[in-house]
Formats: structure tokens, C-alpha cells, sequence
């Protein structure tokens, strides 16, 4: 139970109404977007508007010996905001400012709290876009993306959240505030700090003003989409593009259980009885989408497609991304628990991966549906299940088991980008050992000695 005494500083510090002690205003702050993870209610909720209130929760926090867990808008898949020890929730949405657009250095300074798609739409005025795209990016905030260092549907060929933060402002744990990076294009001055607290999960410092790079919106784009009748011709097209030396901006795959479950759900226009789909998005000058569209397309007949359909129109591109972004709200409709993971495996590699999932599913008798990231490597397996059948369960946490395994084998790693959170923290020692276990450890405890920030996350207390 927190001390009445540190309720009443807080709310002389931040106005009442901005730290909820009741339980029904707690609720909703006991889970995320996170399937079948323990839910713990905070004891309290609060909302700061400034950096110096950020560090005066931090400093009054660690005073009352209290855990403070960072919070966008929750929709993070790893667990990373629940807040397991209780303590304190402190949710940035209020902090939600774009400080400026630069175009002169292709710059922004944002707040924590901004929407990723607000962003875009500001740099939009200047010709200018934010590359990081993942699923939510109309309700995911940039604080919570830098902290999952986020990637989504462009990363391959614009990288990931990382590829972008290059400055920002942080809370540390004894309430020092931190200004880190610039506008430069260049700067190797020091220990990059930008990129240790970009993926840091709230478990480093709290960030309160981020500085990212904006890049030109391309002139044109082109969306195909390729039908296979076989899951490993769809897998070995994704090899065949990249030796191809095609980058298209996105290269995504859903195979059977997802195409019909997202056609299903939202009436897609998308071919039921395919066993993969591959949508191929090319963008930039007109002419270089043109030679690039037909050069994927002539791949993909090659290696096996039965049809390769271009959109014709905005309106049937942007049709068929939707359909894509719906795979996990569709397949989440299915059964009452939806077990995501994001194991990713080099792209040669991509094909194995499919078929350990398949055989996988086969063997643990569960029904998969995959579809994600292909052209970087990063497959979203999801295992449609209900949390209350505990035989069942213990199945699916077999399967998440050999998922990962599969992919540390094939050279990949345990997240391309959903992060480790509560739900991977205990498989780390599976792709780093315990050498590196232990130095992630000297990190967290260099920078919150005293599990101040988001304590159950990542590095687990020795
Ligand atoms: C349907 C769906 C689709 C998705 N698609 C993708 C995808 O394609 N690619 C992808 O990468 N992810 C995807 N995600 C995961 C998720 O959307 C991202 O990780 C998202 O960027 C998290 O943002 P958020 O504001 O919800 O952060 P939250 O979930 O609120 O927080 C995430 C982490 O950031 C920390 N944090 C938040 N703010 C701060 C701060 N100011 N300082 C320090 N730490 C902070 C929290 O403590 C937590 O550890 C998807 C999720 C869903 C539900």
C-alpha cells in the first residue's frame, strides 16, 4: 500500500486530477495489448505535462521506496507496461507536443506522448514522412515506439525506430534530466546513449523530448500482390526478390490461416484457398517504381506464383494494406487468446522458419496463423488459443518454446521488434548466455541501481 503522504505530494505536484488513486480508474492500466500475461493493477495512475514534473514523480518515487513503470498507449505485445510490483503507472499522453518539423535538416522534435501518426501528418505539410510504421501507428505513441524501438511494415527498406532517434531528453533515475545527440548528421562523440535508451523499455530513464530523422515522401508507389499455392515456393520468392537486389519499401506474408480468417473478418479481397500471399510494395522516382514493380513481378512468376495482381488504384492499395494491418485484429477474433510472437531469422532463412512453424503447429496439434515482416526476416507466428484451457496452455508454451529455439538455430534472434518485456526476459540466456545476461544486467543497474523504472522487465533482479 503506497503512503497517503506520497498521494498528497504528488497531487500538489501534477493537480489532483491528474493522479487517480481509485480502483475503477486503475483498471484499464492492469494489462496492454499483450495476451495471456498476469494483470496487477498500479496503486496509482499519473499524468505529467512537463519534464521537470516527469523528474519530480522520479524523485519523489524513489524517495517512498516505489516503482514507476513508463506508459504510451499500452499497445505494446511483450507485457513491457504491466505493472507487475504495483507502484506507479506514469502514462505520457498529456506530454504530446511537436515541438517543431525541420525541414532544412529533416528533423522533428516531438514529445513522448505524440501519436505516431500525428507526426506524419505534420511532416506531410513539408513533403516529409516518419519511415517507422508499425501496425498501430494511429494509436501507438512515439515514447512507447522508441521504447520498443519499433519496426512495422517498412523496415526493410527503411530500417527501424533505431534508424531514426538521433536525440532526446531523459529522466534518469535520480532525477538528473539527460539531453543526449543532435542535429547532426554525424556524431560519434562519446558512448551512443541515443541508441542504448532507444529499445530500453522504460527500464533505463524516462524519455520526455525525442529528436528523430524525416525522410522525402516518395514520389510514387506500387503495390503487387502474389498468390501461391504452396507455402514454400511463397517463402523461396521472398529469398529470390532480395538476391534479385530489388528493396522493396514492404514485403509482407500472411499464409492460409490468416488470409482466410482476415477475409473472414473484414471482407478483403484477398484469395481464400491461396496457401501464401505476398504483398510488394515499391516506392520511389516513377520510373524507377515501374522497372522495379516489373522486375518483382517477373521473380515472383519464376518462382512459382499462380497470380500476381497489381493495384490499379489508391483505393485498391490502400484495400489491401488494410488487409494486412487487420491480420492480427482478425485473428485475435477467433478463439478468446491470441499468443503472438515475433521470432525472426535471417531471409535466407525464411523458408526453414515457415516450416519449423508448420511442423510445430502439427506437432503440439495447435492452430498457427502466420503472417508478418517476411522480406525482413520477421515472421509473426500466432497461436490461436484460450487462456483458460490449462491443457491447452501448457501446448502453447511447448510451441512458444520451440519457436524460439528454431530461430536462435537458424542464426535469428527471439524479437525483430515487439521486445522483450516480461514475456521473453526468462529465454534471454537462449540467444546471448549468460555472459551477455550479465551484461545487460551491468547496464540496467549502471543506470537504476535500485529497479526504480519498470522493475520485472528485460533484466530480471540476480
Ligand atoms: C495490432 C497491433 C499491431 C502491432 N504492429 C506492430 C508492428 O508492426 N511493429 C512493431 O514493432 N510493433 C507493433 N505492435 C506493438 C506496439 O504497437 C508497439 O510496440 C508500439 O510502438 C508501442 O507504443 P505504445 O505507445 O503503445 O507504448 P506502450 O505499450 O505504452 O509502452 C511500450 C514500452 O515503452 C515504455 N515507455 C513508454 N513511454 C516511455 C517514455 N516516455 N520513456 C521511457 N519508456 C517509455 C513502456 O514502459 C513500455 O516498456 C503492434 C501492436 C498491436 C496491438
Amino acid at each position: 500500500m503506497l503512503s497517503k503522504e506520497l498521494y498528497k505530494e504528488l497531487a500538489e505536484l501534477l493537480g489532483k486530477e491528474n493522479v487517480l488513486s481509485e480502483p475503477e480508474d486503475l483498471l484499464n492500466y492492469a494489462f496492454d495489448a499483450t495476451a495471456a500475461m498476469p494483470k496487477q493493477t498500479p496503486d496509482l495512475l499519473v499524468t505529467p505535462r512537463t519534464t521537470e514534473q516527469v523528474a519530480g514523480v522520479i524523485k519523489l518515487a524513489r524517495q517512498h521506496g516505489v516503482p514507476i513503470y513508463p506508459r504510451g498507449s499500452g499497445t505494446n505485445l511483450c507485457g513491457a507496461t504491466i505493472p507487475l510490483e504495483r507502484g506507479i503507472v506514469l502514462m505520457t499522453l498529456e506530454m504530446n507536443k511537436i515541438i517543431e518539423v525541420d525541414p532544412e535538416n529533416l528533423t522533428a522534435w516531438v514529445e513522448p506522448g505524440v501519436i505516431i501518426q500525428s507526426l506524419n501528418d505534420a511532416a506531410a505539410e513539408y513533403g516529409l514522412m516518419y519511415p517507422p510504421d508499425p501496425g498501430t501507428v494511429t494509436t501507438a505513441t512515439m515514447g512507447g515506439s522508441v521504447s520498443m524501438c519499433s519496426g512495422g511494415l517498412r523496415g526493410l527498406k527503411y530500417g527501424v525506430t533505431k534508424h531514426y532517434v538521433i536525440g532526446m531528453e531523459v529522466v534518469l533515475a535520480n532525477g538528473e534530466v539527460l539531453k543526449w545527440g543532435g542535429k547532426t548528421v554525424k556524431n560519434v562523440t562519446g558512448y551512443d546513449l541515443t541508441a542504448l535508451f532507444t529499445g530500453g523499455e522504460g527500464t533505463l530513464g524516462i524519455m520526455t523530448k525525442l529528436l528523430v530523422k524525416l525522410n522525402p515522401i516518395p514520389e510514387a508507389r506500387k503495390t503487387l500482390l502474389a498468390v501461391f499455392d504452396d507455402l514454400d515456393k511463397a517463402g523461396n520468392t521472398i529469398s529470390a526478390i532480395i538476391r534479385g537486389k530489388i528493396i522493396p519499401a514492404t514485403m509482407e506474408i500472411m499464409d492460409n490461416t490468416t488470409i482466410r480468417t482476415v477475409k473472414k473478418f473484414t471482407n478483403a479481397d484477398l484469395p481464400e484457398d491461396a496457401e501464401a500471399v505476398i504483398l510488394i510494395e515499391v516506392d520511389g522516382y516513377r520510373e524507377a517504381v515501374e522497372r522495379e514493380a516489373a522486375l518483382a513481378e517477373e521473380i515472383c512468376g519464376r518462382s512459382g506464383a499462380v497470380a500476381v495482381i497489381a493495384a490499379k488504384t489508391d483505393e485498391e492499395r490502400d484495400r489491401l494494406w488494410l488487409a494486412r494491418r487487420n491480420a492480427l485484429p482478425a485473428l485475435a477474433q477467433v478463439k478468446p487468446t491470441t499468443v503472438l510472437e515475433d521470432a525472426t531469422v535471417p531471409r535466407s532463412q525464411i523458408t526453414a522458419m515457415l516450416r519449423a512453424i508448420r511442423a510445430i503447429a502439427h506437432k503440439y496439434d495447435l492452430p498457427i496463423g502466420t503472417f508478418g515482416h517476411a522480406g525482413d526476416g520477421n515472421l509473426h507466428p500466432t497461436i490461436l488459443t484460450d487462456v483458460r484451457d490449462k491443457e491447452e496452455m501448457e501446448r502453447v508454451h511447448k510451441a512458444v518454446d520451440e519457436i524460439f529455439a528454431a530461430a536462435v538455430k537458424l542464426g535469428g534472434t527471439l524479437s525483430g521488434e515487439h521486445g522483450v518485456g516480461l514475456g521473453k526476459a526468462r529465454y534471454l540466456p537462449l540467444e546471448f548466455g549468460p555472459v551477455g545476461v550479465e551484461v545487460l544486467r551491468w547496464v540496467k543497474e549502471a543506470f537504476d541501481p535500485h529497479y526504480l523504472f519498470n522493475p520485472g522487465k528485460v533484466v530480471l533482479r540476480g
